[in-house]
């Protein structure tokens, strides 16, 4: 459905760190918001919310001082470090405007997109997905990672948009629906998909950091992989099973040929058969079984997310007065 109103809109900004590239980033934002409410694209009353991810620097006075020179900048605090989802979940949680875009302090993505984002929500969808064209500014061990990444998450079954960080718009009604998860493993890219409703794209090139430096080293990184995996998919414990009956398979011949060497060949070592045979078998008994316990366990894991089941994203009634 086409939205008809001019929505009021919230940038919401992760800062860790950041004081070496704060004072372009608010210029850069507040300019292109400003932009924005002068085509009368959003309301007047649109803000941006910068969240200091619990800095050691000067990244928190720097926002609470624009804090107080801008009625459109809101400043938050994180008592300490708490990572980027979820200082970013803080943000997003805060807000109480229509639409919200989540964007990195770095600026490495175009915040012109902003504007794109926001016409496609007019177009009636409830999350918009910031989907990098092109990882030129990367590395290639960056580059190769993450999409490596993408690949293997999206072959364990798990929907993710490609490429796709946490530049994203989403609506009223999606972060109601969000907020309803209340997992301590935060992926929200992962969570955005689980939401559901009427998404669309918006690709742009990823451009390098300006100042300061990654705040992801290669140990955050992996960790958050990890737990994009561990959170979103169980087909590490399926493989286990799969593992143990492949173990077992290869043993049992196994068996058979040391039991045939024992049996029917002459000068077998004493006690190498009767050592073997056990070995092999109770090593695949044992990992067939964690295995099995790993299924197990995969159900009570998901029982114990209680994550909603559905969203209603519409519903339908008849009046008292309608005909049958
Ligand atoms: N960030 C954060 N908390 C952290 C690490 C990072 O809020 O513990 C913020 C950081 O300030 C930036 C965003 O998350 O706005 C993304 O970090 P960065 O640009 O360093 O990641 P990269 O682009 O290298 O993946
Ligand atoms: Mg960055």
């Amino acid at each position: 459905m086409e939205k008809s109103h001019t929505p009021s809109l919230a940038i919401v900004v992760p800062c860790y760190n950041e004081e070496d590239m704060l004072k372009s980033t608010f210029e850069t934002l507040s300019c292109c918001l400003n932009d924005m409410i002068t085509a009368h694209q959003i309301s007047s009353n649109s803000k941006i919310y910068y969240v200091d991810d619990g800095s050691q620097d000067t990244t928190w006075q720097i926002i609470q001082a624009r804090s107080q020179t801008d009625s459109q900048v809101v400043g938050l605090k994180l008592s300490c470090n708490k990572g980027h989802q979820n200082a970013l979940l803080a943000g997003l949680q805060h807000t109480s405007e229509d639409i919200t875009v989540s964007i990195d302090a770095d600026l490495q993505d175009n915040p012109n997109n902003i504007s794109l984002m926001v016409n496609e929500y007019l177009k009636g969808n409830e999350i918009v997905y910031g989907v990098r064209s092109k990882r030129d500014s990367d590395t290639f061990f960056k580059k190769f990672t993450a999409e490596s990444y993408y690949k293997i998450m999206q072959k364990m079954g798990v929907d993710l948009v490609f490429n796709h960080a946490d530049f994203r718009l989403m609506s009223r009604v999606a972060l109601n629906a969000l907020s309803e998860y209340g997992e301590t493993n935060l992926f929200l890219r992962g969570l955005a998909r689980e939401v559901g409703f009427k998404y669309s794209t918006v690709e742009y090139e990823r451009t390098e950091r300006v100042a300061g430096e990654s705040k992801y080293p290669l140990r955050k990184m992996l960790s958050f992989a990890w737990e994009g995996i561990s959170s979103f998919s169980t087909a590490p414990l399926r493989a286990i099973t799969v593992l143990g009956f492949a173990a077992g398979a290869i043993s049992l011949a196994m068996i058979l040929w040391v039991l045939g060497t024992r049996l029917f060949t002459e000068g077998v070592v004493p006690g190498w058969a009767s050592i073997l045979v056990p070995l092999l078998f109770i090593g695949s008994v044992q990992l067939m079984c964690l295995g099995v316990i790993g299924e197990y366990l995969a159900k009570i894991y998901a029982e114990v997310k209680q994550r909603p089941k559905y969203h209603i994203e519409q519903k339908t009634q008849t009046k008292k007065n309608d005909k049958p």
